[in-house]
């Protein structure tokens, strides 16, 4: 299964690349060619190829159109200023969708075979990745069950395939804080479900908050426990964090949680500047109270996609609560600066975080 297979896309297939200095977007752009395997029950994966972007055949009884057996990843490929790409932590955003495919009882990918992949259709793809400031090559490996059958049952076959796409600079005007819109309404995942897998489901329960939320205004929802509805879990589909007193809080990993790689970025590097750093639950009437009596109190959100973002306003119980004066706080400024130092190679990488692609 180590030969890879390769077509490539005809010169008259290949679809005309952005202007450099286009507004991108977030995924509306994908790129030439695809990433795609087969596994079967009692022969694993096979069949390993690269081939032109392609609309996928799908049975309309194929499982994962019933019963959401699915999960995903999301990562990015950085060009530094020398020319040369590279991805940040990419082990880990595969090892987190073997955790994920655990979950939903589906077949896990060998780690390295992924990377291999991932490298190789990048390699194919290099002058898909953009070079303007914030810009990347966005990544996304999925798996779906592909058998077709109309009982709630475990597939017997699954498909695994990698899209590509430029993406622009999340802040194109610039590091803003977004108001957050609390959801006492909704929730997001319960403990024992499937809060801390990157499954369909978890976005397709979010929908509506989200809607709900834009609709009055704000950016983002911030979702609660579903049981008390009391302690902060995470921002839209972001982890959260407080910064108060010199401490930095985020949310336990319950299993409601999605393990972030940016989160776990952000804790190692607020050690590595000696922060006290909890994860611990955190109700949001310590929040309250924090905002009520101006201690001062950074709260942001991080994630793949916009790195940090800073909370300016909290919506709560029909009252809001403005953040750090409205303003991006010193901490969050600080590991937006970082992190993406050391993803677009400005900075260096003193954990070997970042891996050449091409
Ligand atoms: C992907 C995701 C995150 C962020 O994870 P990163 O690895 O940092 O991109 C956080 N929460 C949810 C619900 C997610 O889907």
């Amino acid at each position: 299964m180590v030969e890879i297979s390769i077509t490539k896309a005809l010169p008259e297939q290949l679809k005309k690349k952005p202007a450099p200095d286009a507004q991108l977007g977030f995924g509306k752009l994908l790129t030439d060619h695809m990433f795609l395997m087969d596994y079967q029950e009692g022969e694993g994966w096979k069949n390993p190829r690269i081939e032109p972007y392609h609309s996928l055949a799908l049975d309309p009884a194929a499982l994962v159109l019933h019963y959401g057996q699915e999960v995903f990843e999301g990562l990015k490929a950085y060009r530094w200023p020398n020319g040369e790409v590279y991805l940040f932590r990419p082990r880990m955003n595969y090892e987190r969708m073997n955790r994920s495919a655990k979950r939903l009882c589906m077949p896990a990918l060998n780690v390295e075979f992924a990377l291999q992949a991932t490298r190789q259709l990048i390699g194919l793809e290099k002058d898909w990745v953009p070079s303007a400031p914030g810009t990347s090559l966005y990544i996304r490996p999925n798996m779906i069950a592909v058998e077709a059958a109309l009982g709630v049952q475990l597939s017997k076959k699954y498909l695994f395939y990698i899209i590509l796409g430029p993406v622009g600079a999340y802040y194109p005007q610039g590091f803003n804080p977004v108001d957050i819109y609390v959801s006492e309404k909704y929730i997001r995942a319960a403990r024992g479900g499937l809060g801390e897998a990157k499954t369909l489901a978890n976005y397709a329960a979010s929908l509506l908050a989200a809607e709900e939320a834009h609709e009055r205004g704000y950016t983002q929802v911030l979702w609660l426990d579903a049981i008390e509805r009391k302690y902060a879990e995470e921002v839209g589909t972001s982890n959260i964090f407080f910064f108060s007193n010199n401490e930095l809080i985020t949310p336990p990993l319950h299993g409601t949680i999605l393990p972030g790689v940016t989160r776990d970025s952000v804790m190692h590097l607020a050690r590595s500047w000696e922060l006290k750093v909890s994860e611990r639950m955190i109700g949001l009437d310590e929040v309250i109270s924090a905002l009520e009596s101006g201690k001062s109190l950074e709260i942001f959100a991080s994630g793949t996609a916009a790195v940090i973002s800073p909370v300016g306003k909290l919506a709560y119980r029909d009252k809001t609560y403005v953040v750090n004066n409205g303003k991006v706080g010193p901490l969050a400024q600080k590991l937006y600066d970082h992190i993406m130092g050391i993803q677009y190679g400005k900075i260096k990488d003193p954990y070997g975080w970042m891996e050449r692609v091409a």
